[in-house]
């Protein structure tokens, strides 16, 4: 044996559960097919990420139309939550339960928000959250956050004032930063413009290295080997367990085996175990694996005053939620989605991912815009799937749903930052390679035939296999995922404590 629990993957899944197992005393081994992402001034560089995209993977996948992309995902320590905007939101209550959408019904999960409220509050402590309790009217009970809200700057308060004079009830964007607010000069995050889709360069973003798999390595027990790729999950002779994986270069064997590589890469894992036993795949008697991939539907908004110039340097610290449950229109009685600020489109950062337009065009838009991000929640479809091809690669087949849930979220944000003075409003919404918020594929439920792994993230099908990305979840919600993939993962690692205490 070389570890009583591998974990396959060091993101917001695989980093958190290392660090939730840490002080068992038990053995972990880590098996992370990237590297370290390197520090260096390129972290920051708007060209560097958005233009040349040297942190992403250059392999591609097919769209299932033959039609190949590439897709918005990094293989490094700490995983895509090294790129990720730091927002982290819990589910709503009613994200648990069944509800009706313009396309169709979200199913409920086999565990309700009380279950993983403690386990929020433990993954809001190591990841750094800073945030207003009772803010967000659609919010589930809770105690105080571990560190204060971000303050907005004063174009964000402006739009704040203007959007509570109009009635709605805008709150401070939840966020995972290292940020000292009242002791700046000591403060590891120094609210940079570089911090949506970008690594940090100082090493202050609450994401899976820094809160999940470095501390995990202070502790003797834990070990990670990196550049190590994950190519197959190895059956054990009884049919009933695993023994273990391969990677390109070994075999390590291990009592508990935890995928952790992504909804995507899990899947496809999965699916390329083949065996007598399991001839679709390790865990897929169900023919459940790879199914019911979902990805928000997302857009991306400039919203530009004429008027007035930007000097926001630090932007994405305010959200709504006033049309989460309903569009509030009684002839569209369902959910539109959530919308929150993005990140400072700079100029450079405009121009990086605008290169034909205009530099001065280019440069008088972003310095006058104040950004945003809408997501509508998307359905799970057993059509919308990861398969393999016959060389085994990846083939993501996606047609989202609630797309006019979508358009109406958009229209309504436009009309109302029209009514508080954004003349000018720009969508550009995401399309199949924008796999940042890709979840579902493994789903979790109590009936084997129509869910993957049980209420725990076990595998149904065998003894010792357990997932703990993204992939888990039964529907997506409006809400961006991360922070619920780490409560769950810690959820997850009191289960596996138990399990290997009483064996
Ligand atoms: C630009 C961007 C912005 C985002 N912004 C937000 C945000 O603001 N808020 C939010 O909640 N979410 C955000 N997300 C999404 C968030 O990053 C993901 O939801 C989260 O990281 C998913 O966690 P995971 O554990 O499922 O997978 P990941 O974090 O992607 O981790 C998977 C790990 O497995 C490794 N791996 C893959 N295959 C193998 C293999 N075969 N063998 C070994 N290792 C393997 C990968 O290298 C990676 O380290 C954003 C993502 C991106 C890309
Ligand atoms: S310094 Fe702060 S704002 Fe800038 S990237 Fe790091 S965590 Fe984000």
């Amino acid at each position: 044996m070389d570890a009583d629990v591998l974990i396959v993957g060091s993101g917001a899944g695989g980093g958190t559960l290392a660090r939730a197992l840490a002080d068992s005393g038990l053995r972990i081994l880590i098996l992370e097919r990237g590297d370290y992402l390197p520090r260096e001034w390129g972290n920051w560089d708007p060209q560097t990420v958005f233009a040349s995209y040297r942190y992403h993977t250059e392999e591609t996948w097919g769209d299932g139309n033959g039609q190949p992309f590439h897709p918005v995902t990094g293989y490094h320590v700490g995983g895509n939550t090294k790129f990720y905007g730091a927002a982290i939101l819990r589910r709503r209550p009613t994200d648990f339960q069944e509800r009706r959408h313009v396309d169709g019904v979200t199913p409920a999960w086999p565990i309700r928000y009380e279950d993983l409220a403690p386990h929020y509050d433990t993954a809001e402590h190591w990841y750094f959250a800073h945030g207003a309790a009772g803010s967000d009217p659609t919010e589930g009970p809770r105690g105080p956050y571990p560190f204060p809200p971000m303050p907005h700057e004063e174009d964000v308060a402006l739009v704040d004032t203007a959007l509570r004079a109009q009635g709605y009830h805008p709150f401070p964007l939840p966020l995972a930063l290292h940020r000292l607010e009242d002791d700046p000069a000591q403060s590891p995050c120094v609210r940079c413009p570089a911090c949506d889709g970008f690594p940090c360069l100082v090493h202050a973003k609450g994401d899976a290295e820094l809160c999940g798999v470095r501390p995990a390595l202070q502790h003797a027990n834990v070990t990670l080997l990196r550049n190590e790729r994950v190519r197959r999950i190895l059956l054990a002779e009884d049919g009933r367990r695993v023994s273990g994986v391969e990677t390109d270069q070994h075999r390590y064997h291990a009592r508990l085996v935890v995928l952790a590589a992504g909804a995507v890469n899990s899947a496809a894992l999965l699916l390329a175990s083949r065996s007598e036993t399991f001839p679709n795949g390790i865990a897929n008697r169900s023919d459940q694996v790879g199914r019911n991939y979902m990805c928000h539907l997302n857009s991306a908004c400039m919203a530009i005053k004429i008027t007035r110039e930007n000097r926001s340097i630090f932007q994405k610290t305010l959200a709504l939620n006033d049309f989460y449950e309903d569009s509030g229109d009684p002839d569209y009685p369902y959910p539109l989605g959530h919308i929150q600020g993005l990140g400072k489109v700079t100029p450079a950062l405009l121009h990086a991912q605008r290169p034909r337009w205009p530099i001065p065009m280019t440069a008088w838009a972003a310095s006058h815009s104040v950004d945003w991000w809408l997501t509508t929640e998307d359905l799970p479809s057993p059509e919308n799937r990861v398969t393999l091809d016959e060389r085994g690669g990846i083939q993501l087949h996606w047609q989202p749903k609630n797309r006019e849930s979508h358009r109406r979220l958009c229209a309504k944000w436009q009309d109302i930052l029209q009514k508080i003075g954004f003349s000018l409003v720009f969508f550009q919404s995401m399309d199949i390679s924008a796999t940042a918020h890709q979840v579902g594929t493994c789903r979790f439920g109590d009936d084997p035939q129509t869910s993957v792994l049980d209420r725990n993230c076990k595998a149904h099908d065998l003894d010792n296999l357990y997932v703990v990305d993204a992939s888990f979840m039964p529907s997506i919600s409006a809400v961006n995922p991360s922070l619920t993939i780490m409560a769950n993962a810690i959820r997850v690692a009191s289960v596996l404590r138990e399990r290997l205490r009483s064996s």
